[in-house]
């Protein structure tokens, strides 16, 4: 038998040679506390001896590893007054100077003697040869054609040198470890085996050792990952009974009818995620799933069906919303929509004697501001069934609100929503059975990232939008000069009857600074640059009924330009709106942007986005370009992904904490996939783990339950 990981979590660093109180607690300051820790604590890079070049063979643009050794150090200080440190170093071939701007620390740091990896380009400057503010490791006297470069900080003492012997020690003392995985598998992925793994992350002989090594390790990363998802979700389908809707072909008659009434033909995304969902309803286990689609491929349609299953079977259907303003943009939508079905009447005092009359299928707004009377009135339809399909915000799950028979729960733009209202509705749920729940996004997230943020999930996609849609014209205007030629287009858009969203600069730090600097905008563009228009003002902290008449007059045509806030950020639709200007537009993100820009572009007039403002940071920059070049929401979601990181989607609590440490959801794409198959493959045929003991061990030591339940979150 070989070493296990849980053996390793049991040990104390302490536990290693040289480790004191001291050291312990830096060390814990990095997050390392047990041995494990250490053999996890992986390198951030290496310094590869064989590519090192000498001082005498370097020229002016080069990019370079010079391995040199500190010979002296001071601190200059230029014409324009500005110090900086200049380190020469030398190998055996020559002596080189190395410019430190604003790093006087670096002194203190390469101290005579020391040996040092520099990573960077050769210049020239005032006529010698030289770098600037290279990438520096110490190297300390660690031999080896490879050496490992550790995370370190520079507050604590712990040096990358340490950390390569504290590894180094823990390799030594392990021995082999077991391994989790099946030869056979490991053979097929091309994957080494787990010690061949951890030996080849901290000590490999040469790169591509440490490719193989970091390959098996991430590998195994998102394998834990997915089999605690995949199993969870499989948990839950096996245990938890929910309500099995009679749906027959095509969803069965409501459905169709209801298709058939439309004035337009589904897309072919929308009929393919329509049936997935209809399949669904039609089996035993609870609905989880994701209706994934990019502003305006609607998703509404979707959603309606997937509520008009449970409403042909004598349920009751819940659409929740995250801001009344889009509920009741969905009351409208939908009642709109079915203002014409029936349903048959099967209410007690009507059963006898009155078979086969009908009903109005029952379409009910509730939110924290229905009047008293109506709320009531509501509350005992509900309970009595009366009531096929309640469209709400949050305040559907507050106490007091009872179903008859809850069987379809569609939540809208699910970001917004935390995991305990979700659990909340779905406890509304009749009897035992757990209502089936669609929730539907369109912020864009990466297929591959969405595999493992919404793991336990299955996930629909609306890849295609509907026909007749003329792409969203994006312009990015910079200058105060190019910024009048935005004012010039929104006139001209309002003259030719359409009209125009503003969006105010984003403050993030306060929403009372954000509403102030609305009312700003509002004002000045009123007795400004669109003097003469009818001009209104929306944001957060207007009460519900002013917010009510704003958009109501909006999409009445009343008022041409719309100013407001990030509040239209999701849902809203007035297919009128042709022009969206975003105001200091490298404030918002990527999704954001998005989001904005999607609230036009729903008509069949040519639609046109204008992002005002210089970029304020390299990203924003990066961000804007984004925008202006591509409409699809998948690509954005990528883009996004490449600029920030994991941080977006991972959230940043969870950050450090995870057992994501190697793998990156951008990197390793593909893996996340091969992960996902092979985590489905392994339950398929070991449900309980049984024969996989050791991975089964892993997860629990690896995966704390918190970092679980985070991923499980959506
Ligand atoms: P989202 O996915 O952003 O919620 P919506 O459901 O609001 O999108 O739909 C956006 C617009 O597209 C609506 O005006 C809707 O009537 C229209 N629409 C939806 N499906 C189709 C279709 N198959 N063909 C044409 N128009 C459609
Ligand atoms: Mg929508």
């Amino acid at each position: 038998m070989g070493r296990r990981l849980g053996q390793l979590d049991a040990l104390d660093v302490t536990e290693l040679k040289g480790v004191g109180p001291k050291t312990a607690e830096s060390l814990a300051r990095l997050g390392v506390r047990s041995v494990l820790d250490v053999l996890m604590y992986y390198p951030r890079r290496y310094v590869d001896r064989t590519n090192q070049v000498s001082i005498a063979d370097v020229s002016p643009g080069d990019d370079v590893v010079l391995i040199a050794t500190v010979r002296s150090g001071r601190t200059v200080r230029s014409r324009s007054g500005r110090d900086f440190v200049v380190i020469t170093v030398a190998d055996a071939s020559g002596a080189l100077d190395i410019t430190f701007f604003n790093q006087r620390w670096r002194l203190k740091q390469l101290t005579t003697g020391t040996t040092v990896a520099l990573f960077g380009r050769i210049e020239r400057y005032r006529g010698r040869v030289g770098m600037t503010n290279p990438l520096v490791d110490r190297l300390g006297t660690r031999v080896g054609r490879i050496v490992p470069i550790y995370p370190q900080s520079d507050k604590e003492r712990i040096d990358s040198e340490t950390i390569g012997e504290l590894c180094a020690e823990t390799l030594r003392r392990s021995g082999e470890f077991d391994e989790p995985l099946d030869e056979a598998l490991l053979d097929r992925l091309d994957l080494v085996d787990r010690t061949t793994a951890f030996r080849g992350i901290h000590a490999p002989d040469d790169m591509a050792e440490a490719a193989a090594a970091r390959r098996r390790l991430v590998f195994d990363e998102l394998l834990r990952v997915q089999v605690e998802l995949v199993r969870r979700k499989r948990e839950l389908e096996r245990t938890a009974v929910g309500l099995t809707h009679t749906v027959g072909a095509g969803g069965g008659p409501l459905v169709e009818a209801f298709h058939e009434a439309l004035p337009y033909d589904l897309t072919a995304a929308q009929s393919r995620a329509i049936a997935e969902i209809v399949d669904d309803l039609g089996a035993r286990a609870p609905m989880h799933r994701l209706l994934q689609g990019d502003v305006g491929a609607g998703k509404t349609v979707v959603a309606v069906s997937a509520m008009l299953v449970a409403v042909q079977g004598g349920h009751q259907a819940a659409l929740m919303a995250p801001t009344e303003v889009l509920a009741e943009q969905h009351h409208l939508g939908i009642r709109h929509l079915l203002a014409e079905f029936t349903v048959p009447d099967t209410a007690e005092g009507s059963l006898f004697g009155q078979a086969g009359m009908d009903r109005r299928l029952g379409v009910a707004l509730l939110t924290n501001r229905t009047p008293a009377a109506e709320r009531r009135r509501i509350l005992a339809d509900m309970a009595s069934g009366d009531l096929d399909i309640v469209i709400g915000t949050h305040s559907l799950i507050s106490e007091g609100v009872e179903f008859d028979s809850l069987g379809v729960v569609v939540i809208d733009e699910q970001h917004r929503f935390g995991v305990e209202q979700r659990a909340a509705l779905r406890a509304k749920g009749a009897g035992d059975a757990v209502p089936d729940v669609l929730v539907m996004t369109a912020t864009p997230i990466p297929r591959t990232a969405a595999m493992t943020v919404y793991g336990d999930l299955d996930v629909s996609v609306l890849d295609e939008l509907p026909p007749g849609r003329t792409p969203i014209v994006t312009r990015w205007a910079r200058t105060p000069a190019e910024e009048s030629a935005v004012w010039d287009d929104v006139r001209a858009e309002v003259a030719a009857g359409r009209r125009a969203y503003v969006v105010c600069p984003l403050i993030e730090e306060s929403s009372k600074l954000e509403v102030r600097s609305a009312e700003e905008t509002f004002a000045s563009l009123r007795d400004g640059e669109l003097a003469g228009l009818g001009v209104g003002l929306l944001h957060g902290r207007l009460k519900a009924d002013e917010k009510d008449e704003v958009m109501g007059r909006f999409r009445a045509g009343d008022l041409d330009v719309l100013v407001a806030t990030t509040v239209i950020e999701v849902g809203v639709d007035v297919p009128e709106a042709t022009v969206m200007v975003i105001l200091d537009a490298s404030r918002f993100g990527i999704a954001q942007l998005h989001q904005l820009r999607g609230r036009v572009g729903r008509g069949a007039a040519r639609s046109k986005c204008w992002l005002v403002g210089e970029a304020t940071t390299p990203d924003g920059e990066a961000r804007l370009e984004a925008i202006v070049r591509s409409t699809d929401g998948f690509e954005l979601a990528e883009v996004d992904l490449d600029l920030r990181g994991e941080g977006t989607i991972m959230g940043e609590r969870q950050k450090g904490r995870n057992d994501l440490k190697l793998a990156s959801l951008r990197r390793d794409r593909e893996w996340v996939v091969t992960a996902r198959e092979v985590a489905e493959e392994i339950l398929d045929a070991d449900p309980d783990l049984v024969d996989h003991e050791v991975l089964a061990e892993e997860i629990d030591v690896l995966l704390r339950p918190d970092d679980v339940e985070f991923l499980m979150k959506s």
